[in-house]
């Protein structure tokens, strides 16, 4: 299934999720609009604190087909906080979560692009330097160059829903997550530790905006 339509599709079922709802209905909603592709909708539950119409958390898969056993596809995980029996979504709220499953997906698809242009999937590790600072597993994840491709991709997304200003990306060192998780990431990580990394990322995601590294 292309994007577009992919963006479509959610885009009608996004207006219909403001107010009470049921995990288990959005989950269900989701499947039967992505029903002829390689993408499935899993729901789950989490600990942890949230901000306000950001309480909803979207994690993705990309497998690729595992001949005779596994069709290759995509699982998109949301998770709700433990305590929450069911979602309650502003128009805001709603709003975020559209634009977060289109960015995952986007993310998902790009990681399954590579897959085929490599022929196998993370190939690449990335070597901390010794001295760095930080979450040694989120590091060790987000350095990985098929992570930084896909994670670059992600932005477009949230240039196309308005949350980020591209034409603010000469200010990559001010953009929040709000505008932007990928860019606070990518920054928090690595500009001071490993600003290789940093500016790869950001490269890519001039690159992908179409607006020239200057
Ligand atoms: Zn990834």
């Amino acid at each position: 299934m292309k994007i577009g339509l992919i963006e479509r599709r959610l885009h009608a079922l996004a207006s219909n999720w403001v107010g009470d709802k049921h995990l288990p209905t959005i989950i269900r909603q989701l499947n039967a609009a992505f029903e002829h592709s390689i993408i499935y909708f899993s729901s789950n539950r989490y600990e942890a604190e949230y901000y306000a119409d950001h309480s909803v958390i979207i994690s993705g898969q990309y497998c690729p087909r595992v001949r005779g056993y596994v069709p290759e596809n995509i699982i998109i995980s949301l998770s709700v906080p433990k305590e929450q029996k069911k979602v309650i979504l502003s128009k805001k709220g709603a709003r975020n979560l559209e634009m977060k499953i289109l960015r995952t997906i986007v993310h998902e698809y790009r990681h399954r692009a590579q897959q085929r242009k490599q022929g196998t999937i993370d190939i690449k590790q990335y070597k901390p330097a010794k001295n760095i600072v930080g979450n040694l597993k989120r590091l060790m994840y987000y350095g990985m160059p098929d992570e930084i491709d896909a994670h670059a991709h992600e932005t477009t997304v949230e240039s196309a829903f308005g949350f980020l200003n591209i034409n603010r990306l000469r200010m990559a060192h001010k953009i929040s997550w709000r505008e932007s998780e990928a860019i606070f990431m990518y920054r928090k990580y690595f500009r001071k530790s490993d600003p290789k990394v940093w500016k790869k990322f950001l490269k890519k995601v001039y690159k992908n905006s179409g607006v020239t590294n200057g």
